[in-house]
């Protein structure tokens, strides 16, 4: 029999529609029925199993699965033996004390003694070891941001991303204790032919990366121009240079990373460039 390499992903929740789009996006053909609990890839050796995010941990250190898809917050929760392979730039979010908006907080010894309420004991017990503070934790699994409303705790900690649910709820964001994103997690241990399956996956996912964080961009500009705008936009070894019909001037094609790109615009505008085309890339091998 073929081997497969199991994934396993959110069933519904946060993290699913990004881990799907992100096996899509690798070129993998996945057909996802809402009821269904496990499928194949149509095109690629890889069997996706469908799963509540907390449970992934525990069945990739079992090896029911080889890789999982959850957030490093929950990876950071229950380590297990599992290994961190990949961060995936999606379902960002941090996870962060909060207290009640009245309260003076001064620091952190401001928790001496208190009563902290949380779903992530584990990474609590560890900051406040951290920090030299001792506080009793509560832990429960949802609704967290209830409990100091109803008399349960002091504080929390619990997951933010606006902060729109710890104000409802008349509470404070205090301490950052940790940031969190999508990761690829894996067993201990996989098979020379799970890992080469793993590898293939990891090169594809990495040149989506790369591509959603750049662009391609298009540009006109008079020819003593060219030097100046190839070191503002070297891309990935250098411009593409193609003559224009007018004197005196050319056609340059670069890369551009999407996190400097306006300055670099600035810069390049500048330098006498004119119609600049900017346009999204799909995949990037380099
Ligand atoms: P499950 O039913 O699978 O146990 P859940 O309710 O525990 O789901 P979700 O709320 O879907 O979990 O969150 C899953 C993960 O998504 C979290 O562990 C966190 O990493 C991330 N996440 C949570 N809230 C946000 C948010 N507001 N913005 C971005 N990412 C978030
Ligand atoms: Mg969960």
């Amino acid at each position: 029999m073929n081997t497969l390499l199991r994934i396993a992903i959110q069933k519904s929740g946060r993290l699913q529609e990004g881990s799907l789009e992100l096996l899509k996006e690798s070129g993998l053909s996945i057909s996802n029925g809402k009821d269904q609990l496990k499928t194949q890839a149509r095109n690629f050796p890889v069997e996706v199993l469908f799963l509540r995010d907390d449970d992934i941990p525990q069945y990739v250190e079992d090896q029911v699965a080889d890789i999982g898809i959850v957030g490093e917050n929950v990876f950071a929760e229950k380590k297990k033996d599992n290994r961190l392979i990949k961060r995936l730039d999606f379902s960002k979010c941090r996870l962060s004390m909060a207290v009640p908006r009245g309260e003076n907080y001064t620091g952190v010894q401001w928790l001496q003694g208190k009563n902290i309420a949380t779903s992530y004991p584990n990474i609590v017990k560890g900051f406040l070891a951290k920090h030299n503070v001792e506080a009793g934790i509560h832990e429960i699994s949802g609704s967290v941001e209830i409990a100091p409303g109803i008399g349960l705790a002091d504080a929390i900690c619990d997951i933010v991303s606006t902060g729109s649910t710890l104000l409802s709820n008349g509470l404070q964001e205090v301490e950052i204790v940790m940031q969190s994103e999508a990761v690829i997690i894996a067993s201990p241990t996989l098979s020379p032919e799970k890992q080469k399956i793993l590898d293939k996956l990891l090169f594809r996912i990495e040149a989506v990366k790369k591509a959603k964080n750049s662009k391609y961009i298009l540009l006109n500009c008079p020819n003593e121009s060219i030097e100046k705008i190839t070191q503002v936009i070297p891309g990935m070894k250098s411009p593409t240079i193609i003559p224009l019909t007018r004197a005196g001037w050319s056609s340059l094609h670069s890369v551009v990373d999407e996190n400097d790109f306006w300055e670099r615009i600035d810069q390049l505008r500048e330098f006498g460039a004119e119609g600049i085309l900017v346009v999204p890339i799909e995949k990037m091998i380099v």
